[in-house]
């Protein structure tokens, strides 16, 4: 069986490096109710199953109920799991940082995360954050640090502080109809080996493009491919790009959310589509990236 796309999280001074799939499971809506919770956890262990194993979630998703029910998922399979989670700016604090990390780790059932993310700029001085995430790190409640809606200029603060260099990620919105990043954030993280989770990817959330799965372009494409047209923002999404020497990689994971377990078998199946010129030039035409820095847009 071919390797499926993985994205190469770096190695860092205490952690090797480590491949990701290409598309993981986000969890926000989980645990407040909109769909039965043994639902969710089933389709969270459905995804982990073909490969999705990367899961994405935040003490903000469901007050806390979205932790719960992948702590419930993840019950006596941990190991089976590069687990994320995003502390709110506003407990971002040297200490608070520390106690809003061990209520995750209550929630999720576990002793670690793989990932910490800020889950956006605050007020708090990145210096007590990065000094809060060095401590969890060194308990070993966490393995790696990154971010979450940063632009350029905040990633580059960021990097400028004493062990910014160490940040993981950066997580931000990214879609076929949302491609500002694209500019110089995409960009700048290249230079810098950074990889970028997109979240949204397939542009659901909020009122930002919902109309992509019916867009008429995406459809047609689509159906000419034999795939849906989930699969095709998905596929778009983790796209490779060129590379030194004429290879190409990867460094975006998408992380959709899927409650739907026909859903969950589409966005995994998605993993082995490998986009052709022609489609990525039609896509290109009907969704253009800007051509000049936009807004970072957030949900
Ligand atoms: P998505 O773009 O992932 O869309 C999710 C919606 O798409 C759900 O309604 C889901 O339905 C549906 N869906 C999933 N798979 C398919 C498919 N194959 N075909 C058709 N519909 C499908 O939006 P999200 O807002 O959930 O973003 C993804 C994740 O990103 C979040 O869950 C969260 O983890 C993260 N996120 C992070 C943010 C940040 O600030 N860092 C902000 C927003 C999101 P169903 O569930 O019924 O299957």
């Amino acid at each position: 069986m071919p390797t499926p796309p993985s994205v190469r999280l770096a190695a860092t001074a205490h952690e090797p490096a480590i491949d990701l799939p290409a598309i993981g499971q986000g969890t926000w809506y989980l645990g407040e109710g909109l769909a039965p919770r043994k639902d969710e956890v089933h389709a969270l262990q459905h995804g982990l199953a073909l490969g999705l194993t990367l899961i994405d979630t935040a003490e903000m998703y469901g007050d806390g109920g979205a932790e719960e029910v992948v702590g419930e998922a993840l019950k006596g399979r941990r190991d089976e799991a590069f687990l994320v989670s995003k502390v709110y700016p506003w407990n971002a604090g040297r200490d608070s940082a520390i106690a809003a990390c061990e209520a995750s780790l209550k929630r999720l059932r576990t002793d670690h995360l793989d990932l910490y993310l800020l889950h956006w700029p605050g007020n708090i001085p990145l210096e007590e954050t990065l000094e809060a995430f060095e401590r969890l790190r060194e308990a070993g409640k966490i393995r790696r640090f990154g971010v979450s809606n940063f632009d350029v200029d905040e990633m580059a603060s960021l990097q400028s502080l004493p062990d910014g260099d160490a940040c993981a990620v950066n997580q931000v919105l990214y879609h076929l109809g949302s491609r500002g990043i694209e500019h110089s954030l995409l960009p700048w993280q290249r230079k810098q080996g950074i990889p970028t989770m997109a979240y949204c990817p397939l542009a659901q959330a909020g009122s930002l493009r919902r109309d992509l799965l019916t867009h008429p372009e995406v459809t047609d494409i689509a159906a000419a491919l034999g795939i849906t047209p989930a699969q095709l923002l998905l596929a778009w999404a983790i796209r490779p790009v060129a590379a030194n020497g004429g290879d190409t990689r990867r460094d975006v994971i998408a992380i959709p959310k899927a409650t739907g377990l026909d859903h969950v078998e589409q966005n995994a199946a998605a993993l082995a589509v490998e986009l052709d010129e022609a489609s990525l030039a039609r896509l290109d035409a009907t969704f253009p990236a800007p051509s000049r820095k936009t807004a970072l847009d957030i949900v």
